[in-house]
């Protein structure tokens, strides 16, 4: 079992400092329980609606996982080591001398700090500017009108309210085998603040955060292996995307072992850590003995100590709780959205969903179109991905065509000497229209913006080919492999 965060057990530890947040603030419209990017967008949107609000965190910063142990600091790390791995490896031959380069990781690590310390005080300041009550500490859903909260001051407080948000996220799974330390067994949360770099890394799964966080470390000196289960990496990805992607993490130094089931990891008496592996079909076990071993092989949804059972919200199988297309729970007031309820668990999946829920219970109506979230691997190159991958598209017994360009026939990439990767775009066979779009390359995450827009709208590969874009860019690219399908569209 994880001790990811310390939550209370219950609240009657503080009841000794009991007071009522009801009777100070009135009843509330919306407590939002969680104040990740679910959650806080959540709270802002309702009180600029009008709606008396307060956001419940108990981490003691707002931002949830996304700002304090998730997309900000692994943003930040993949920035700075890949401006190390393009210093080391490319500045020579651009023409740059550079002498006496190394890394500094406690300077890198405070640069981090500060990005994310500067964004989860700007949340904090938003809130107070919207008029919406943080509450610092952990709630519990007493029923439908009543959250407790065991405060971080030590008070227990209760408070009266009309609906309910939960958006209490996520945390790391756990492996049975695998004791987790954040020292030299860790998750994603251990690994964006390890000390040193270790000379040798084992990355558990093959998955996006593996992906991100491996290649910090592989670009800052760690020899790195990435143990997968399945035959490929990116779960979720298109297949074609996915072996390209993997050659050119090979040509960064990463290595790969797919098929391959871990059994345990365990530290050893020399401080490094043995990894008992297995191929996942059967066959002979090895141990490989590395540094550090980072577990990411997914997250599961957070509801400790919620009061769930008690409060009646149905979960689903994975823990994950249930609710209809506008976020509603089984039990009437309660609604909940994020990374808590199924669905990809992304900061901006949350995001969509916190606004929608909100203006659910304002209007009635709401919006969210899950065929248009995009999934970006901020590595380098970028992978990025938005609508069906192939082999999606095939299962729904669709007729589509494949359009493809590739970065080395794109004059900004070729500039940029950065021409890896490429470009795929499925659209249905009759009507053009855009069904999937898949992009390996530099600033593939800016640029599927264009790809989420044009699905949002309903645009066809011809409406992108024929839209005029700033020559030299890489969004020509794009274009170029709209213009790819669109060929195989036409019949003259
Ligand atoms: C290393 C890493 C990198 C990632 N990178 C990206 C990325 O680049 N892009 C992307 O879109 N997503 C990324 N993610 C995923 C993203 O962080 C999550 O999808 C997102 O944070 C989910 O938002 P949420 O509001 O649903 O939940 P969370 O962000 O998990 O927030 C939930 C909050 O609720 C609080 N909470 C829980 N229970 C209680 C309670 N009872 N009372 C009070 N507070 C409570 C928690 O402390 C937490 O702060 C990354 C995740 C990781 C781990």
């Amino acid at each position: 079992m994880l001790a990811l965060r310390k939550v209370p057990a219950t609240t009657s530890t503080f009841t000794a400092a009991r007071r009522s947040m009801a009777t100070a603030a009135g009843q509330y419209d919306l407590v939002v329980i969680g104040g990740g990017p679910g959650g806080y967008v959540a709270a802002i949107k309702a009180a600029q609606l009008g709606m008396k609000t307060a956001c419940v965190e108990g981490r003691g910063s707002l931002g949830g996982t996304c700002l304090n142990v998730g997309c900000i600091p692994s943003k930040s790390l993949l920035h700075n080591s890949h401006l190390y791995h393009v210093a080391h490896e490319e500045f020579t031959k651009r023409g740059i001398e550079v002498t006496g380069l190394k890394v500094n990781l406690a300077t890198m690590m405070k640069q981090k700090e500060k990005s994310v310390t500067g964004l989860t005080k700007g949340i904090e300041f938003l809130l107070k500017k919207n008029k919406a009550d943080y509450i610092k500490g952990w709630g519990k859903i007493v029923n439908a009108g009543e959250v407790s909260v065991a405060g971080l001051d030590g008070t227990t407080s209760t408070l009266k309210t009309k609906n309910i948000i939960i958006a209490t996220g996520s945390e790391p799974s756990p492996f049975p085998g695998v004791e987790i330390d954040e020292k030299v067994i860790v998750t994603s949360t251990g690994a964006l603040s390890l000390e040193k770099i270790p000379e040798s890394m084992i990355v558990i799964g093959g998955g996006v955060i593996g992906l991100e966080l491996g290649s910090v470390w592989t670009r800052l000196g760690s020899k790195t292996t990435v143990v997968e289960y399945a035959d490929a990496i990116g779960a979720g990805m298109d297949a074609d995307m996915a072996k390209l992607f993997q050659k050119t993490l090979q040509k960064q130094h990463m290595n790969f072992k797919l098929g391959t089931k871990v059994i345990s990891a365990k530290k050893n008496a020399a401080g490094k850590v043995d990894v008992v592996v297995e191929p996942s079909k059967g066959g002979p076990r090895e141990t490989l003995t590395v540094d550090v071993v980072l577990l990411s092989i997914g997250r599961r949804p957070f509801t400790q100590n919620l009061g769930l059972d008690k409060a009646g919200v149905k979960v689903d199988n994975k823990g994950r709780v249930v609710t209809d297309h506008e976020f509603k729970t089984n039990v009437p007031g309660i609604r909940a959205i994020g990374d808590v309820i199924a669905g990809p668990m992304l900061a901006h999946k949350s995001e969509e969903e916190g606004i929608a829920a909100v203006e659910y219970i304002k209007s009635g109506h709401g919006h969210v179109n899950y065929n248009a979230i995009p999934s970006v691997i901020y590595t380098h190159p970028e992978v990025a991905w938005v609508g069906l991958n192939e082999a999606e598209a095939k299962a729904k017994g669709l007729q589509y065509n494949v359009g493809t360009f590739p970065f080395s026939a794109n004059s900004r990439a070729k500039t940029m000497d950065d021409a890896d990767g490429t470009i795929k775009i499925i659209s249905d066979k009759k009507t053009d229209k855009i069904l999937g779009a898949h992009i390996i390359g530099p600033g593939a995450g800016e640029m599927i913006a264009e790809a989420v827009l044009a699905i949002e709208y309903g645009a066809s590969s011809e409406d992108i080919a024929r839209t005029c874009h700033a020559h030299p860019t890489l969004s020509e690219a794009f274009k170029e492999a709209c213009m790819a399908t669109y060929d195989k569209a036409i019949h003259f």
